[in-house]
């Protein structure tokens, strides 16, 4: 009984649909889940933030009606309608992932595991063997030794109860940052973003964080970059106060509350048993390009392995590794992965960026298409934002697109599916794209970028 061919550790995105790729492809399959199915994606991440990003951006929609000749009145955002609204979606998506675990006969072992051998995992108490172990345990969010950070809470705190703030101080500016300093600003909060870089978004295309970082100011959040967190105080029941260093200066910022977003860590707490470690580096478990790890027949993906901590990037290793174990060549190119990032306006990203490509000293040719006059744009008043292809200029092969624009999520898939595919310039200007819509601007961008090419 306790038997099995595959057991999965962690039923986040990476974790559940492994699983349910191995119970399809035959294997006798487990899962192990100490909290709710869905992981952080589901319930501490991606599906809350867009619940409420929703919810702020139809507040924000309602507060420049007047520009479209909607009558403006006051808007409020009742946030308990918000929470319960964003707990429903939640419930409604795990409900889901738990039905399909009885429908493919996954059985869900509900505790923590913990790996006592290869093929040997116990769950509170009880031992179960298996040939193969995948960890997809996730990662938790990461917290620097700044003094009098416990007063500080994370994203997954303040998703869990999402509140009325009238200020907000953010540390970090990556990813989480900027997000939560769009639906804040968004639901009438003043928000401050302290990063420690140069820039917000350090690791994104420059031209996209240097926009991003105008139209936020201009909209009134204020962007503090090169800051140095020194110290949190709490200053009241309901106050504190953030000090940090900037260009030699010593500063300091009130806020009703204090939000840590400057990454996550692998979670990794109390899953390997007395003398069982494979190989880490600073807390990551090493994997090879097959996600084995350095203990036989343990394989790992997703946040705790990987560089790239996206819940789309998890499930495509997890199917990958499971296809690996099956004897099959997997199907979806995992190294492909594209990064959307839901600020308003959205940012998606893949492949090469120009920077890369420049940093990296290759030659590339990029078009690029400013969304200025591009009719959905100003249909709806959109902010300023542009599209950017980046293509090999010997073969004319689409290498990377760098987009920031509203619609910029939906659109970065049909660029994948060029980049994963090598398509070239010349076989993406043969779409037809339907008018009025964002994706015009693709067109317009590939229109610029065959200019390059036959220069
Ligand atoms: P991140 O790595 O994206 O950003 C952390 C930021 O904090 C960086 O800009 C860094 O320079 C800054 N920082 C670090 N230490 C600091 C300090 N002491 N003071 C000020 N700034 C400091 O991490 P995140 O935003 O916490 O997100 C965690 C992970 O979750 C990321 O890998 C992210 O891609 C992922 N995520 C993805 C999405 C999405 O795909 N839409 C949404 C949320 C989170």
């Amino acid at each position: 009984m306790n038997t099995y061919q595959l057991i999965v550790i962690g039923a986040g995105p990476g974790g559940y649909e492994a699983a349910l790729h191995g119970a399809a492809l035959g294997m006798k399959t487990a899962i192990v889940e100490s909290r709710e199915v869905g992981g952080t994606c589901l319930n501490r991440g991606c599906i809350p933030t867009k619940t409420l990003l929703h919810t702020a951006e139809l507040a924000r929609q309602a507060r420049e009606g007047e520009t479209f000749g909607v009558t403006a009145r006051e808007v409020s955002v009742d946030f308990a309608t918000m929470g319960r609204r964003k707990d429903e979606v939640v419930e409604k998506l795990r409900g889901g992932i738990e039905d399909l675990f009885r429908r493919e006969k996954v059985d869900l072992l509900r505790g923590t595991g913990q790996i006592l051998a290869p093929g040997q995992v116990s769950v509170e108490g009880t031992v179960y063997t298996a040939d193969h172990i995948l960890i997809a345990t996730g990662s938790v969010p990461a917290l620097p030794p700044i003094p009098g950070l416990e007063h500080a809470v994370t994203s997954d705190e303040l998703l869990d109860r999402p509140r009325q703030l009238d200020s907000l101080v953010i540390i970090g500016g990556g990813v989480i940052g900027m997000e939560f300093a769009s639906l804040y600003h968004a639901l009438g909060c003043r928000v401050t973003v302290l990063e420690a870089m140069d820039r917000i978004l350090p690791n994104l295309d420059r031209e996209i964080c240097q926009n991003l970082t105008m139209i936020l100011k201009k909209q009134g959040v204020e962007i503090v970059t090169s800051a140095r967190v020194t110290g949190v105080e709490r200053t009241g029941e309901e106050s504190c106060t953030v000090r940090y260093s900037f260009k030699e200066e010593e500063r300091a910022v009130e806020a009703q509350l204090v939000l840590c977003a400057i990454g996550r860590r692998p979670n990794t707490q109390g899953l390997f048993g007395e003398g069982v470690a494979p190989e880490m580096e600073r807390g990551r478990i090493l994997v090879d390009e097959s996600f084995q790890t350095s203990l036989p027949g343990v394989y790992a993906v997703g946040d705790v392995s990987s560089k790239i901590q996206l819940a789309h990037a998890a499930t495509a290793q997890g199917i990958a590794c499971v296809d690996r174990l099956a004897g099959r060549t997997p199907e979806v190119d995992a190294a492909l992965i594209p990064s959307c990032i839901y600020t308003s306006p959205e940012i998606a990203s893949v492949g090469l960026s120009a920077d890369e490509a420049k940093a990296g000293g290759r030659p590339v040719a990029v078009g690029k298409y400013v969304m200025f006059s591009n009719g959905k744009t100003v249909i709806q008043n959109s902010p300023r934002g542009f599209i950017k292809l980046v293509a090999e200029p010997e073969t004319g092969v689409l290498l990377g697109a760098q987009m920031m624009c509203d619609r910029a999520t939906d659109m970065i898939s049909q660029l994948t599916q060029a980049v994963a595919n090598r398509m070239t310039v010349a076989q993406l200007r043969r779409v037809v794209y339907p008018h009025p819509t964002f994706s015009e601007g693709i067109g317009q961008a590939l229109e610029e970028l065959e200019k390059k090419l036959t220069k």
